[in-house]
């Protein structure tokens, strides 16, 4: 047995071995053995592995069995790892004058194929051996159309180096910067291998043993053996198990306990009177019957709000599925209890549009309501600032404006979010303290968010979902052009113009390249100018760099149907809502992503007439552009592309994770493990059932590591 290990099984039988754990795992990766200060901050940076526990977390991403070995003629795939046995021949140095590359051909019994490096030439030179054999492992690339390997690893063949029997060997994430430092792979799983004979013996078990037991998982200390170091698939498997396990079972806790601590906090403003106002706009001046789900979702509003706790409530409908109405009853129902209510947009111009259309709606009924954003004159902000402290200004609408620390309310007992991807969680904390006690909050999306990352993500919010449209839609038609197909384009943009319709027109905009999309918006307006002259046509402009007034002035020409085109970049991706309006044609679609596109298409089809939305790109297209393509094609269903959207790109992409300020996961994955997730839930739930405050013996270290880990009190009283 290691000496190491010997001496810390004696520790840690003296030690108490939670004490004794805490000390090795937190301490600084610099004083691991191999790395030092040069390396750790490699490791900091480019991986945030800060102590030793964070690289007793960085999993392997695949394994490799060297028992297994390939031949040349087999290789058929780029990025993927192969083994083969062979001779080197054919050495060319290039470079002017001192070598910068070297190449040589690698041979079996099956064929041959290039090795390349840049890097260690003098020592490659005479390394090989003509004739001899050797022992290649290293990862494909493509290169002009032909396989190759870069710089693999080579070594002299004996017997032995190739394992009889199955030998799982780890592939560990790194990077170019850790690579120049000697951090790549191969070094990484050296360092594991260090780091685990060290800590091995003191890793403690964090699940209480009858879950362990129940659930048939492996003990932590073994699990992070096998992960790193398998014995064989079947012990890998297990591992990765209890490991995911335990990584949601945490999760789960938490947002669990969030939620319960929610709704034993009570201090929730009472919404407990439907009210003249609400009354009155419900009997008469609804400006259509609600949709069943519309009605559902407020029935289950309502319910929260009476019940003394504090909501916290995600609202998800599609876009178009009429989420706006259902916040103006609402923030009728706040008003009526003598509350205010703020509804927060992501935008000037969508907060313009609520403004105008709660105004509009709100006519009728004597609720004072103002518009509050960054372009709001100081003359106008004075009145607004003094309504809102003494309360008498009883609905705000704005942008982030809203969460400036000036904006004090009277009695604000309702906040209102919309298109939430836009906020984080920092943001919708601040609501919180604008008050003495928290305001309910409504966060509205149509982003549709897949239920794992509900779950894990969102799981200490209550959901509701509109899963109905209004009544009479037609979905939108989606076509994918090609720029040889533009004039086919422009002669049916015509016969809708010609039958009364209005057209978007969408370019992209990314902030990193800004310039280069404005010329892209700019071009595109002259040619539709020259394509749809004046006076016969009218087009608009609306982009991220204008005036607000000026925006607003030329989103006033379109809502007036003075304009039939507007020309825009993505600052009418939500919310804007012009019935008129049935065609999307957005340029370069394949530039945007599958939400974004989403969410544009979502601007028409919201009248009765058949809409349209024109996919424009290149021939030359990535496979991920022709499949974000093909699925809108095919598709209508949030949910769907939702799903597609995080296939793509990850989770850790998707917007909803990217903002909800929550740790990542490090073994889940949450578009495999749906099930798991569930069954974890289940299991949490149960537990605390029996053991709300996780006190008895076998529960205790649980509780513990939680605490630890979460840096909280279990027993929190406030949440952020
Ligand atoms: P979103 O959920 O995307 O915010 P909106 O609230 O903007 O959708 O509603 C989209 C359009 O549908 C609006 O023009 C709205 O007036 C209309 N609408 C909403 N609910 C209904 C309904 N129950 N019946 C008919 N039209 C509705
Ligand atoms: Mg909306």
């Amino acid at each position: 047995m290691h000496t190491s290990v010997v001496i810390h099984r004696i520790l840690a039988a003296i030690y108490l071995p939670g004490q004794m754990v805490k000390d090795l795992l937190e301490n600084k990766i610099e004083f691991l053995k191999g790395v030092g200060p040069k390396r750790a901050s490699i490791l900091n940076k480019e991986l945030r592995i800060f102590s030793f526990g964070d690289l007793l977390h960085h999993f392997p991403f695949r394994y490799v069995d060297k028992s297994r070995v390939h031949t040349v003629a087999e290789i058929n795939s780029d990025q993927v790892y192969y083994q083969l046995i062979g001779r080197v021949s054919d050495m060319r140095s290039f470079g002017e004058q001192r070598t910068t590359r070297i190449t040589a051909q690698f041979t079996d019994a099956t064929g041959s194929i290039e090795l390349v490096w840049f890097k260690g030439l003098k020592w490659i030179k005479t390394r090989f051996v003509p004739g001899q054999q050797y022992v290649l492992f290293g990862k494909a690339s493509v290169f002009k159309n032909h396989f190759n390997f870069v710089h693999p690893d080579i070594e002299d063949y004996s017997p032995q180096l190739v394992p009889v029997g199955e030998s799982l060997e780890g592939v560990y994430t790194s990077t170019e910067a850790m690579k120049n430092h000697g951090l790549g792979s191969k070094q990484l799983a050296k360092l594991i291998k260090t780091l685990l004979i060290q800590v091995e013996q003191t890793i403690p078990e964090v699940l209480p043993e009858k879950t362990l037991f129940d659930q048939k998982l492996m003990p932590r200390a073994t699990a992070f053996h096998q992960i790193h170091l398998p014995t064989n698939t079947q012990q890998l498997d297990a591992a990765v198990r209890r490991l995911k396990f335990e990584e949601y079972f945490f999760f789960q806790l938490n947002l669990i306990l969030r939620k319960k601590s929610r709704q034993r906090l009570q201090n929730g403003a009472k919404f407990e009177k439907v009210g003249a106002h609400f009354h009155r706009f419900y009997k008469h001046l609804l400006p259509f019957e609600l949709t069943g789900a519309q009605k559902k979702v407020i029935r289950e509003i309502r319910h929260d709000l009476g019940s003394g706790y504090q909501m916290n409530r995600l609202l998800q409908g599609d876009v178009g599925s009429g989420k706006t109405i259902v916040a103006l009853m609402i923030i009728l129902l706040a008003i009526d209890n003598g509350y205010q209510a703020a509804f927060m947009a992501p935008t000037e111009i969508l907060a313009n549009q609520h403004y105008q259309s709660l105004r509009e709606m709100l006519k009728e009924l004597p609720v004072e309501l103002a518009l509050l954003t960054g372009s709001t004159k100081a003359r106008y902000r004075k009145p607004i600032f003094s309504g809102l402290a003494d309360g008498s200004l009883k609905l705000i609408i704005g942008t982030h404006a809203l969460i400036e620390d000036k904006v004090q309310f009277k009695k604000l007992g309702l906040t209102i979010i919309d298109e939430q991807h836009r906020f984080g969680v920092e943001q919708r904390a601040r609501f919180w303290k604008k008050t003495e006690n928290p305001p309910h909050m409504l966060v509205m999306t149509a982003t549709p968010i897949p239920r794992t990352l509900a779950m894990t993500q969102y799981g200490d919010l209550d959901f509701s979902v509109i899963n109905e449209l209004p009544p009479g839609r037609k979905p939108v038609k989606t076509i994918h052009l090609f720029p040889s197909q533009r004039l086919r384009l422009i002669s049916f943009m015509k016969k809708q113009i010609a039958e009364g319709r209005q057209i978007y027109v969408v370019y992209p905009l990314i902030k990193e390249s800004e310039k280069l999309d404005l010329i892209y918006l700019q071009e595109g307006y002259e040619s539709l100018l020259r394509d749809f002259p004046e006076p016969d046509y009218r087009i608009c402009v609306v982009h991220g760099q204008m005036k607000a007034e000026d925006k607003e002035f030329e989103m006033q020409r379109f809502i007036k149907a003075q304009a039939h085109i507007m020309v825009a970049t993505t600052v009418i991706e939500v919310g804007v809502n012009i019935a008129n309006a049935s065609v999307m044609v957005i340029e370069h679609a394949d530039r945007f992503g599958l939400s974004q596109l989403h969410q544009l298409r979502g601007r028409v089809g919201r009248g009765s007439d058949q809409s349209f939305c024109i996919l424009m790109t290149d021939y030359k297209l990535s496979s991920d552009g022709r499949k974000r393509m093909a699925t809108l094609v095919r598709t209508n269903d949030g949910f769907e592309i939702a799903a597609v959207d995080l296939e793509l790109r990850g989770p850790g992409e998707t917007q909803g994770t990217r903002q909800s300020g929550q740790a990542e996961l490090k073994i889940g994955d949450l578009i495999k493990d749906e099930k798991i997730i569930l069954h974890v839930r289940r299991v949490v739930e149960n537990l605390l059932d029996a053991d709300p405050k996780l006190e008895q013996a076998d529960n205790k270290r649980t509780r513990n590591f939680f605490e630890k880990k979460f840096h909280q009190q279990f027993d929190w009283g406030q949440i952020g």
